[in-house]
């Protein structure tokens, strides 16, 4: 599992961008790149310059980091999206939004990513009526997520959805709150991706 050791907060600071890493601290006054928003470490405050390939590496590794993927992962879904038809930077981005953490997530079972594959790990999730446990499982148009009715008590589930209120829920997802289960409407494209991301520079990093 991708995970990281450490303040997540630097990484935020690190890509001079909220990555929405931590939950409800995010949206409070605790965060902190909104309260030292520059980069981590003796230099941080100092001007940065960064070269062309230094440009399309920190955006990866702010991709990556947003969604919490290892860079094996990560180099894989590039590959995978790569091989498909279109846009290589927007079947890229679509295929992140799928992921089942991504979506327990964003219909707001959970506060952040990390939190979200914690509990499809442990088995609080179905699509379609059965157990998935996998995180980077891809969910489809049409499917059905739900929380399992054994977890449907689960405080950090419940608490959550209390709080989801203050995100949006993407379009392409239909959020039935109080049945705790979320359907794909839509297949998610670049548009739907609100976080400011530029694929190109991925696309331009991989392709040396
Ligand atoms: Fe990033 Fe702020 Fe959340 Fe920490 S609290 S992960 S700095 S957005």
């Amino acid at each position: 599992m991708a995970r990281c050791i450490g303040s997540v907060c630097r990484l935020c600071r690190r890509e001079n961008q909220k990555l929405f890493l931590k939950g409800d601290r995010c949206y409070s006054d605790k965060c902190a790149f909104d309260r030292r928003g520059y980069p981590p470490g003796q230099h941080g405050q100092g001007r940065i310059k960064f070269s062309e390939y230094g440009l399309q590496l920190r955006e990866k590794q702010k991709i990556k980091r947003i969604y919490g993927l290892l860079e094996n992962q990560f180099r894989n879904l590039f590959e995978k999206a790569d091989r498909m038809k279109g846009v290589t930077g927007s079947n890229l981005l679509s295929m992140l939004e799928r992921r089942l953490d991504n979506v327990a997530y964003r219909s707001g079972f959970a506060n952040s990513r990390s939190e979200a594959r914690h509990l499809v790990r442990h088995g609080h999730f179905s699509v379609n009526g059965k157990k998935v446990n996998i995180p980077s499982f891809l969910v489809d148009k049409g499917d059905l997520l739900e929380v399992r009715e054994k977890s449907k008590s689960v405080a950090r589930i419940g608490g959550a959805l209390e709080a989801v209120k203050r995100r949006e829920i993407p379009q392409w997802l239909e959020l039935d709150a109080a049945g705790m289960k979320s359907r794909v409407r839509d297949l998610p494209v670049r548009d739907d991706v609100t976080a400011p991301m530029t694929e190109r520079l991925v696309i331009e990093l991989y392709s040396k």
